[in-house]
C-alpha cells in the first residue's frame, strides 16, 4: 500500500501540479504529450529552453499578461487541430497568439498556460487578377503592406504596422483607410481555421456563413485561424499619401473640437484625422497633436484643414509618404513607435464616441491638465481619438458582420503608457476617470468600447452590442461549446473588475 502511495505522488509530482488551486498538466508533461503527436515541423519549447526567448512570439504588453508553461509552435493545420483537441480532453488553457499585441486585462485570467503560437503560418501570397490576398495567421501587418505596396496594391490597415493582421481582423480592423473600405474584417473573403469544436473549416459567405459572420468582430471567440484571404484594391492616389501633423496648445482645444464636430456628417472618405492630447511636461500644460492622412492630391488636403492651418499651429509637417509608411509617419512617427518593442506596461481604457460634444471635450482636456500637472505618474498618458470617415463603414450593412460599430464618430482611446509598474495603479485611477468623461458626451447611455481597444472591464454588451450577443451566443454554443477560446474580451463575460498582477 505504502508503495502504491509513492507511486501516486510520483506520478502527480511529475504530471501534474497545483496550480491556482487545481491540479493540472505540468508544462513537460504537455510537452512531451505534444512532442509525440505532432508533426516533424512543430516546435515546443518550455519557459525554462534557452530558444524560449527568440523562438517564441512575445508579448507587447505585460501589465495584464497571461502566463505559460509551454508554446507551441504548430507546422500544419491538422498539427493545430490536434493541440485544441488535447487541450480540451485535457483541461489545459490555452491562447492563440498571432503577434502578441492584445492588452486587454482579461487576458491575465490565463494563468499557467499553453501559447499556440502561429509563428510557422507566415506566407503572403498576393494574387493580382484576382485582387485577393491570403496569409498565414500570424502575419504582421508591416510585412503585409509592404508586399501589397509593391503589387500596387492596397487594404484597410490598423495605425501601427506591429500588429497581427489575423487578430487585428478578427475584432473588425479600424485605420486610417477605413473611409475607403470599412473595417479589414469587411474585406474578408474567406477563413481556414479550426473550431472550439475541434472541427476544420473554410468559412466564407457561401461556406459556414453564420460563422463567418461572427468572425468578422468576434472571432477569438470561436476557434485558431491558420490563414484568411482578404479582397485587396488597385492603390489610391498611385500608392501615395498625405501625412500632415499639427500641435495646438492645450489652451486652443475648444477650437480644434469645434473645427472636428464639423466633419461630422460631412467627412470626405479620403481622410483620416487623430487627434493625441498629452501633456507637455516641459511647459507644464496639454498639447494637441492633429494628424490627418490623405489619399489624395496637396491643394485638396490643403482646403480641408485650412481651418485648422488658420489656427496657427506651434509647430507643422506636411508630407507625401507611401501608403505602406502612413503608419510610422503618422503623428510625427509617435503612433508606431509605439507598437514597437515587447514587455511593456500599458494600462488601456476606450470608449466610442457618437457625437462631438465641445463642451465634454473640453471638460476632459481640464481635467487631464489638472490631474497631469498635480500627479507625475500619468504625465505619459495620451488620449487618442480616431476620427474617420464614416463613407467605408457603411458600404456595408450593420447585419452583414459581428462588427457593431459603423456608426461611431470617434474610437477614444486612453493610453497609459509607463516605463515601469510603479505608475499602473494611478494610470489605472485616471485612465478610468478619462473614460467616464469622455462617456458621459459620447451620445449614449450605455458604455460602447470597440473590443479591441477595450480595458476588459466593460463587459460583452459593450464590446458586441445586445443587438448581436444573441447570435454571438448561439454560435458559441455551436462552435466552442466547452469555451476553450475565453481570454480575449469573450462572449459570455460580463463587465467587472480584473486584477493586472
Ligand atoms: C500599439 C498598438 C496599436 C494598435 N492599433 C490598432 C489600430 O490602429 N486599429 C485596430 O483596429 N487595432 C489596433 N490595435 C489592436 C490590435 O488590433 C489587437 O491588439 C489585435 O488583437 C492584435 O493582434 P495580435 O495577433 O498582434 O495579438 P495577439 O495577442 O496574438 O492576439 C490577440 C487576440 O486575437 C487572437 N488571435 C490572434 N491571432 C489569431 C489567430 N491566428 N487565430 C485565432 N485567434 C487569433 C488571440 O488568441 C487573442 O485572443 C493596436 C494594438 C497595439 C498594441
Amino acid at each position: 500500500m505504502a508503495g502504491f502511495t509513492a507511486f501516486l505522488l510520483a506520478f502527480f509530482i511529475v504530471n501534474l501540479c497545483l496550480y491556482d488551486g487545481v491540479w493540472a498538466l505540468t508544462g513537460p508533461q504537455i510537452a512531451q504529450d505534444l512532442k509525440k503527436s505532432l508533426s516533424a515541423g512543430s516546435e515546443v519549447f518550455l519557459p525554462s529552453d534557452p530558444a524560449y526567448a527568440n523562438q517564441t512570439t512575445a508579448r507587447w504588453e505585460i501589465t495584464a499578461a497571461p502566463t505559460y508553461v509551454v508554446a507551441v509552435k504548430p507546422d500544419s493545420i491538422v498539427d493545430v487541430q490536434k493541440i485544441v483537441k488535447y487541450a480540451a480532453k485535457n483541461n489545459v488553457s490555452f491562447l492563440a497568439t498571432g503577434a502578441g499585441h492584445g492588452y486587454t486585462n482579461t487576458l491575465s485570467a490565463l494563468h499557467n498556460g499553453l501559447s499556440l503560437d502561429l509563428g510557422n503560418f507566415s506566407t503572403i501570397e498576393i494574387d493580382s487578377a484576382a485582387n485577393t490576398v491570403k496569409i498565414g495567421g500570424s502575419v504582421r501587418a508591416a510585412r503585409l503592406i509592404a508586399a501589397l505596396q509593391d503589387a500596387g496594391k492596397e487594404m484597410p490597415v490598423g495605425q501601427c504596422t506591429c500588429i497581427g493582421m489575423t487578430g487585428f481582423s478578427l475584432g473588425g480592423g479600424i485605420g486610417p483607410y477605413s473611409g475607403l473600405y470599412g473595417t479589414a474584417s469587411d474585406s474578408v473573403a474567406e477563413i481556414e481555421m479550426v473550431t472550439g469544436a475541434g472541427e476544420i473549416l473554410t468559412v466564407s459567405q457561401s461556406q459556414h456563413p453564420d460563422l463567418f459572420w461572427g468572425m468578422k468582430g468576434a472571432g477569438f471567440n470561436y476557434g485558431v485561424v491558420t490563414a484568411i484571404t482578404y479582397n485587396i484594391y488597385n492603390a489610391t492616389n498611385g500608392g501615395q499619401a498625405l501625412n500632415a501633423d499639427m500641435t495646438f496648445p492645450g489652451s486652443q482645444n475648444g477650437s480644434v473640437w469645434e473645427l472636428a464636430r464639423s466633419f461630422v456628417g460631412n467627412h470626405p472618405k479620403e481622410l483620416a484625422i487623430t487627434f493625441s492630447i498629452q501633456y507637455n511636461a516641459t511647459l507644464g500644460e496639454m498639447a494637441i497633436v492633429g494628424n490627418f492622412i490623405y489619399a489624395g492630391p496637396l491643394e485638396n488636403l490643403t482646403a480641408l484643414i485650412q481651418p485648422f492651418l488658420d489656427l496657427q499651429p506651434a509647430a507643422l509637417n506636411i508630407s507625401s509618404v507611401p501608403w505602406k509608411d502612413v503608419a510610422s509617419s503618422a503623428l510625427y512617427g509617435a503612433t508606431n513607435q509605439g507598437c514597437a518593442g515587447t514587455g511593456v506596461e500599458y494600462v488601456p481604457y476606450a470608449v466610442n464616441l457618437y457625437q462631438i460634444d465641445v463642451p465634454s471635450m473640453v471638460a476632459v482636456v481640464n481635467f487631464m491638465n489638472k490631474t497631469m500637472a498635480a500627479t507625475p505618474d500619468v504625465q505619459t498618458a495620451v488620449v487618442a481619438l480616431a476620427q474617420y470617415a464614416p463613407s467605408g463603414f457603411q458600404l456595408h450593412a450593420d447585419a452583414s458582420s459581428a462588427f457593431p460599430y459603423r456608426d461611431a464618430v470617434i474610437f477614444a482611446q486612453i493610453d497609459g503608457f509607463a516605463f515601469s509598474a510603479t505608475p499602473v495603479p494611478a494610470l489605472t485611477a485616471f485612465g478610468a476617470s478619462v473614460r467616464d468623461l469622455l462617456h458621459k458626451g459620447s451620445g449614449k447611455t450605455e458604455l460602447q468600447t470597440y473590443v479591441h481597444f477595450a480595458h476588459g472591464d466593460e463587459g460583452e454588451a459593450a464590446w458586441y452590442t445586445e443587438g448581436k450577443l444573441r447570435s454571438l451566443k448561439a454560435l458559441k454554443a455551436v462552435y466552442d461549446p466547452r469555451g476553450l477560446f475565453s481570454f480575449y474580451n469573450a462572449v459570455g463575460r460580463r463587465g467587472g473588475n480584473y486584477t493586472t498582477r
